[in-house]
């Protein structure tokens, strides 16, 4: 593959809708969607491999992904920060051992800067879709703008949870307060003194909401399901920790293995060896059980803020103040569900309205129907990657790539992730590194997964299911993003190690290198 091509010049364009016109536009090795930990990765693996005409595109402002978006008051990572980091970018600068969000933006873009990638970002940037065109071998990518780049390669790192759900509630529109997404926090908003409504209790609102009580004058939550909260142990971590951390990086990869070990342990045993290990989660629930007892002396409030799933079917979260939040007087818990908005306010399902000022909709992102893909995207034969997700399953070979999209990484596919975010990225660049080294050694152009081998790596995934919580647990009130409409799940159900080691051994047969 050429490295060193980087030109204006007329195309030949095919639209998404098949229209073909004629355009000037800009061609690249390797367009990267996504300026995000997923993007950012991606690029210093191709720059380790010595492309340099790659584009980094985001619809956002800078780069950050998730933790540029997300903004909101009680922001913090939910694994242990001295595991969360590239593996070779070790961060001795974390001041707690769950990192507030503007500490981890700050490190992604520290490690843009350190290894040059932040010269390719172009930010404002939204995509549209991409299209393959089988007769000149490159991706055509629609910028929402309505120019087009033309690519060797396309990545996408669209993240997973990067499209805000706003569920039309009823009458929602009437409403003439405030309404603030989680995922698109009005700085500007002063909360001081309102009467402010949040809706959703999944992993964000229980970060939120106990900062919002703090400020809110009058704070109602509506709770569809209750989510299990186990204790956070969360402390600062000692300037002399962090100076030892910088003067001797081995002794905080000794910490970080620690915690990954930890992490690592309860993931295989409580989610994927579920039928055997089924205790280690009730005593988890025994432990969220307990939390509740020592933070809540009503009851019924307990009652109410209990799960009927078991742990594990949905993301599991951490805090110490959540639950105790709910025993505030200006604080209040709502289960009934919303019957419909009002100007000045909300209706519950059991008549009671709540005249409130603003509303916070902590109600997530739309996985399964706004991003997976996140963008349209046309492969060879005219494939249309959401169709045939839909149609025939949602899969990809370890993760990234798909039959009938040569030269396609989907970093954010079906199978790609598992607990942390980072060991996603270890594992999908050191198979970045063997894929795309074998093609430059073979002087190839082009790289596609084989049906065959998709289709072996995808029923191997899906039997890995059958001993997990997913398959065996009770999760079925637990209306977990983590299935799919259909019940499929799109965790990868094999440990961190395995999969990582598997990017070494991977037989690079199973793709189409020509
Ligand atoms: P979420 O887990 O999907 O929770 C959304 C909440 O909104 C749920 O309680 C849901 O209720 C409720 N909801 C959605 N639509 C509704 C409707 N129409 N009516 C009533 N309630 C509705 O989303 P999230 O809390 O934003 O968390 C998403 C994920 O982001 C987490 O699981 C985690 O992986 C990640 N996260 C990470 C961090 C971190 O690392 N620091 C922090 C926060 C979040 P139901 O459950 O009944 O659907």
């Amino acid at each position: 593959m050429a490295n060193d091509f980087l030109q204006n010049f007329n195309v030949r364009c095919i639209g998404q809708s098949g229209t073909v016109t004629e355009v000037s536009t800009q061609q690249f090795d390797v367009v990267i969607v996504g300026a995000g930990f997923g993007g950012i990765g991606a690029a210093i693996q191709l720059k380790k491999l010595g492309y340099e005409n790659i584009l980094i595109v985001d619809r956002e402002s800078d780069l950050g992904g998730t933790w540029h978006v997300n903004r909101y008051p009680g922001l913090a990572v939910d694994i242990p920060s001295t595991s969360y980091s590239y593996w070779f970018e070790p961060n001795p600068h974390w001041s707690r051992l769950f990192a507030p969000g503007g500490e981890i933006k700050r490190y992604a873009s520290d490690v843009a800067d350190k290894y040059d990638v932040r010269r390719h970002m172009r930010f404002n940037t939204a995509v549209d879709g991409a299209r393959w065109d089988e007769d000149a071998q490159l991706w055509q990518v629609a910028l929402a703008d309505g120019d087009t780049l033309i690519t060797r390669v396309l990545i996408t790192a669209t993240g997973v949870l990067s499209q805000p759900r706003s569920p039309q509630l009823p009458g929602i529109n009437e409403f003439a307060g405030r309404v603030i997404h989680t995922a698109a926090w009005d700085d500007n908003y002063d909360f001081e003194g309102r009467r402010v409504a949040v809706i959703g209790t999944g992993a964000t609102a229980v970060q939120l909401i106990p900062e919002l009580a703090k400020q809110a004058a009058d704070l109602t939550v509506y709770q569809r399901t209750p989510i299990h909260v186990g204790p956070k142990n969360d402390f600062a971590i000692p300037e002399s920790l962090r100076r030892l951390f910088a003067r001797a990086p081995l002794i905080q990869r000794a910490v970080r293995w620690i915690t990954d070990m930890t992490y690592e342990l309860t993931f295989v045993l409580g989610v994927l060896h579920y039928r055997r290990f089924q205790w280690l989660n009730t005593t988890g629930e025994y432990l969220s059980t307990l939390l509740r007892f020592i933070s809540i002396r009503d009851k019924e409030l307990r009652r109410k803020l209990t799960p009927a799933y078991d742990l594990g079917c949905k993301r599991p979260t951490f805090s110490n103040s959540y639950y105790r939040t709910f025993t505030k007087p200006h604080v209040h818990l709502q289960v009934t569900g919303v019957e419909r908005f009002e100007p000045d306010g909300i209706v519950a399902t059991d008549g009671t309205k709540t005249e409130i000022d603003a509303l916070v909709l902590a109600t997530g992102f739309d996985l399964w129907e706004a991003n997976f893909p996140a963008i349209e995207i046309i492969g060879r034969d005219g494939r249309n990657l959401g169709k045939w997700w839909r149609n025939k399953g949602f899969q990809a070979y370890q993760g990234l790539t798909i039959p009938y999209f040569p030269n396609l990484l989907s970093l954010a596919s079906p199978y790609a992730v598992s607990l942390n975010f980072f060991d996603m990225m270890e594992y999908q660049m050191r198979h970045m590194d063997r894929l795309l080294g074998e093609v430059r050694r073979r002087n190839a152009t082009t790289f596609e997964i084989t049906e065959e081998a998709n289709d072996r790596f995808r029923d191997r995934m899906s039997k890995l299911q059958h001993n997990t919580v997913f398959y065996l647990g009770n999760c079925a009130g637990a209306r977990s993003y983590y299935f799919s409409p259909h019940g499929e799940t799109y965790l990868r159900a094999t440990s961190t190690r395995a999969t990582v080691s598997e990017q070494a051994s991977f037989a690079l047969s199973d793709y189409a290198i020509a």
